[in-house]
């Protein structure tokens, strides 16, 4: 069995490997060869800047390799592919929290570079070949000016030239899930929030919306999309924005006037799901899926990391019910973060969580925060049982709810009409 090596960057930016350490994870562990799939395409390289790269030696010494030899490494999965296992390192005191992104434990075997994930859905859409930045930037400007007045082609616009986020992107391929930006405010208080922190140190790497778009906004990229986009799906809830459903009311007269001008594509709403009567009134208008957020099935955890204001994880499970009722797809967007979701208490709490509100399908998404950031924040995770692994996780899943999908991305999935 070949033996995972570490692999660092130096500080010229070159990756090497170690053949003389053995790669570690987060929590110590060698990172066995069995929990490795090869670097996937799309998959990028990450040096963690200001953390050492950390090795164990035959003899089992943990070693740490000098500043002077370069950093700890991590890879960045592409959506498609989820992560088991974090990476380890030496954090150099004093020093920044980590960039907001989805570390994922990589090492070298036999001249070829690894990482610590599992292939949990089809990446085709997400490649980021289907993105040509020429194309986009050709795209955006013949958008931009077919319709210089609608803010949310303007907004998005700016996600796809800054941020290359694909939901924004396909706005402008007019194919598959597009965004749809309507909240600048947030009735949550994500530790994780990509688009808003509260602490000095922690910097979103998006810049939050500063606006709210009119109905006829929505309603102008909306119809074209689902009229015309192959397998499309148009999505309020991205992370350029806060929380939709504070502008719930604006959402129910765009369905309403959509599904006037077109009875084609599919609605979804991406939502913290903290109001299940505003989401009736969606539901009531047309909506066809919903994904909720969430990073546990246990309302300690999830009131941990959401920090919510005004709700709880109770209002959560209501909304979920309430969609399941009236017909709709519904899913989790399920925030991964090995060594803590996967441990007993957690598993057997999602477990119960998805039975209880009769869920379609469990989307599986890398969480892109600071390990020293979240793990404070949150439980400790002594009191949540024994680390069962990524891979125990999902095919319990697997056994105890088979009828459940997993995946890592929304399904362009009609509602069904309920008592029609
Ligand atoms: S629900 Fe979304 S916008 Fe609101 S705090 Fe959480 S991540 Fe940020």
């Amino acid at each position: 069995m070949a033996i995972p090596y570490l692999v660092y960057c130096t500080p010229d930016g070159e990756i090497r490997e170690e053949p003389h350490l053995q790669a570690l994870t987060f929590d110590n562990h060698i990172l066995e060869s069995t929990a490795l799939i090869p670097l996937p395409d799309g998959a990028t390289l990450a040096m963690m800047p200001d953390r050492l790269a950390v090795g164990q030696k035959r003899n089992g010494e943990r070693h740490v390799l000098p500043q002077t030899r370069g950093w700890a490494t991590a890879a960045l999965v592409p959506i498609g592919y989820t992560r088991t296992r974090l990476p380890a390192y030496e954090k150099v005191p004093d020093t920044e929290p980590l960039p907001f992104f989805g570390y994922s434990a990589v090492a070298a075997m036999n001249g070829r570079l690894y990482v610590a994930a599992l292939k949990t859905d089809d990446p085709r859409k997400w490649h980021p070949r289907n993105f040509n930045q020429q194309v986009l930037a050709r795209l955006v400007r013949e958008k931009q000016a077919a319709y210089p007045n609608n803010r949310i082609i303007t907004q998005h616009a700016h996600c796809v030239l800054d941020y290359s986020c694909p939901t924004a992107s396909n706005l402008f391929f007019a194919r598959w899930e597009m965004a749809i930006a309507v909240s600048p405010g947030c009735n949550s208080r994500c530790i994780g929030c990509i688009s808003k922190q509260e602490e000095e140190s922690l910097i979103s790497p998006q810049d939050r919306l500063t606006f709210i778009p009119t109905v006829d906004e929505i309603v102008e990229v909306a119809v074209p999309h689902l009229e015309h986009a192959e397998e499309a799906i148009v999505s309020f809830g991205q992370g350029c924005e806060g929380e939709p459903l504070l502008q719930w009311h604006r959402i129910k007269q765009a369905i309403k006037i959509i599904r006037m001008h077109t009875d084609k594509g599919v609605i979804n709403i991406n939502t913290n799901a903290s109001n299940p009567r505003w989401l009736q009134q969606l539901y009531d208008a047309g909506l066809d899926t919903i994904r909720a957020s969430t990073i546990s099935g246990h309302p300690e955890t999830y009131a941990a990391y959401y920090r919510p204001l005004g709700y709880t994880f109770e209002d959560v499970k209501e909304s979920l019910r309430r969609a399941h009722d009236a017909g709709l797809y519904t899913s989790i967007n399920l925030l991964c973060f090995p060594g803590m979701i996967d441990r007993e208490r957690e598993v057997e709490a999602l477990l119960s969580f998805i039975r209880e509100v009769d869920l379609n399908l469990v989307q599986l998404r890398n969480l892109n925060i600071d390990p020293e950031v979240l793990l404070p924040r949150m439980p400790a995770l002594d009191t949540l049982g024994k680390a069962l692994g990524m891979r125990v996780l999902i095919e319990t899943l697997k056994q105890e709810v088979p009828q459940v999908g997993i995946g890592n991305f929304s399904r362009p999935v009609k509602r069904v009409h309920v008592g029609m």
